[in-house]
């Protein structure tokens, strides 16, 4: 086999993203999509120094023997072969492909009362601009841990709302898709973490409203949203299913709801792939 087929004969995606099923999975590429999450295994007997995808550090795990790159795919990535960078020591290098296959996700379109959620003033873009920065800051972290819990439990319990990925209109204009799950509750119900973690910020932003980051390691990230109240500090070690703060509408909301989203490799990925099947039945995709 020359070097491309084994690079994509051994590419494995897997439903659960637990369950590192090495043969049952390959070629299955289901979450080789925009949005998804792929594992790539990688050249056994070869402990990897890091990996990079388009720029951004990779999480790598060990799973018995095999080492194995937890790869977030950008909602924008379009259809076609992607490559991962390994690093090995004394400045050894190999790219792993992986091909991304297209996926159509839901349109939605929402209502606003406050107009300025939809067409900010001015000298509200700048408070957003800011809001960007320190948001994208936080992802930039990066938590050394051998071992990452990849098995999420659901923030809240609640009617799914707002799925990932769906494209979405404003009062009628199209904005950014969606980059995270809607789960509607009242307010007041408590928020907890989806899996241990530290809180890495907290903050009030003008469309994502009081807000919460937990790292749980190797660029895995969860952001709870739209909170009534915050009831943790940076830095702050989480066990899962701590409770963070609770539900609200702060920010740009329509009702009191939970938007939870998933951040790897600072990408958005679909949370739904990272919490078991039971709970996430009713969601269609
Ligand atoms: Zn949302």
């Amino acid at each position: 086999m020359n070097r491309k087929n084994i690079s994509c004969s051994i590419i494995l995606v897997f439903a659960g993203l637990v369950s590192l099923n090495l043969q049952a999975t390959v070629m299955r590429q289901i979450n080789a999509v925009p949005g998804g999450v792929v594992v790539l295994p990688l050249p056994i007997n070869k402990k990897p120094v890091r990996a990079s995808y388009r720029g951004k550090r990779v999480m790598i795990l060990k799973k018995d023997d095999q080492w194995v790159a937890v790869v977030g795919i950008p909602l924008y990535v379009k259809p076609g072969t992607q490559s991962v960078a390994i690093f090995y020591k004394r400045k050894k290098r190999r790219s792993i492909e992986f091909f991304v296959k297209y996926k159509k996700y839901k349109t939605q379109y929402i209502t606003l009362k406050n107009k300025r959620k939809v067409n900010p003033y001015k000298n509200d873009m700048k408070r957003i601009l800011n809001d960007i920065k320190t948001i994208k800051a936080a992802f930039k972290n990066w938590q050394k841990k051998r071992k990452v819990e990849l098995y999420f439990e659901p923030p809240v319990t609640g009617r799914f709302t707002g799925t990932y990925g769906s494209r979405r209109y404003f009062n009628k204009q199209p904005r950014k898709p969606h980059s995270g799950m809607d789960i509607a509750a009242p307010l007041g119900t408590p928020v907890k973490a989806s899996a241990k973690g530290i809180v890495i910020n907290t903050g009030d932003y003008f469309f994502n409203g009081n807000t919460v980051i937990v790292d749980h390691g190797q660029g895995l990230m969860t952001l709870y949203c739209h909170l009534n109240s915050i009831d943790v500090r940076v830095g702050d070690k989480l066990k899962q299913g701590q409770p963070l703060g609770t539900v609200g509408k702060t920010g740009r909301a329509t009702g009191p709801h939970l938007h939870w989203s998933v951040y790897l490799n600072r990408t958005s990925v679909d949370p739904a792939l990272f919490i078991k099947k039971k709970y996430t039945r009713h969601i269609n995709h």
